[in-house]
């Protein structure tokens, strides 16, 4: 493994403990404000975490239909209930700002809490592009998800720096579940025999 480059660094997320007090839910709504291109971006992190565990436990059907405009700060009062939200901001929104100081992190691209809700933040992640980390806005999109799926899952950060749920995004991050990943999520839900790393093959 060679040094990753430590430049171009971010801190994408914060990850807030929500102590474990009821099942998945039943349904994850997301806001109509997500393009197609997001929509499935999530669709297939989801995927993605699934086959990697190869387990359907955490199978959580998705679908279009919640407006985050008639409750523009519920993301700051999550509640966990047979429904989970992802929500889709950009920093601009007053209450972004709240949502930083609560968790403490300084520039975050999506918040997450425990199978209750997603946050994504727009125009953060498209600074990602700008600051040459990421080439496509898709790229960059798809690996928040990944990595916010991840804590709506219930994983914390890891320390490897190459690992999806690493605090911060470096060059050469890889945007897949790595084994040390996997293992992780398996100490916390249910596992397949064929439960694999998606790295190989993938850049
Ligand atoms: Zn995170």
């Amino acid at each position: 493994m060679s040094l990753t480059k430590l430049v171009n660094y971010v801190p994408i997320i914060s990850a807030l403990a929500l102590t474990a007090c009821q099942g998945k839910p039943d349904k994850i709504l997301l806001d109509y404000k997500f393009s197609q291109q997001e929509v499935n971006a999530i669709a297939e992190a989801q995927r993605e975490w699934l086959e990697a565990a190869d387990s359907a436990e955490m199978d959580i059907p998705l679908s279009v239909g919640f407006n985050s405009d008639e409750k523009p700060y519920g993301f700051l009062d999550p509640k966990r209930s047979s429904k989970a939200f992802f929500y889709k901001i950009d920093a601009t929104n007053l209450g972004y700002e709240q949502l930083k100081a609560e968790t403490g992190s300084f520039d975050p691209m999506g918040f997450a809490l425990e199978l209750t809700q997603i946050v994504f933040i727009e125009d953060k992640i498209q600074g990602l592009v700008e600051k040459g980390v990421y080439t496509t806005y898709g790229d960059a999109f798809y690996k928040i998800a990944l990595h916010e799926y991840g804590h709506f899952l219930g994983l914390d950060h890891l320390t490897s720096p190459s690992s999806v749920m690493a605090h911060l995004i470096y060059d050469g991050v890889e945007t897949c579940i790595d084994e040390e990943t996997l293992e992780y999520y398996c100490n916390i839900n249910e596992c397949g025999q064929n439960k694999h790393s998606t790295c190989k093959g993938k850049k």
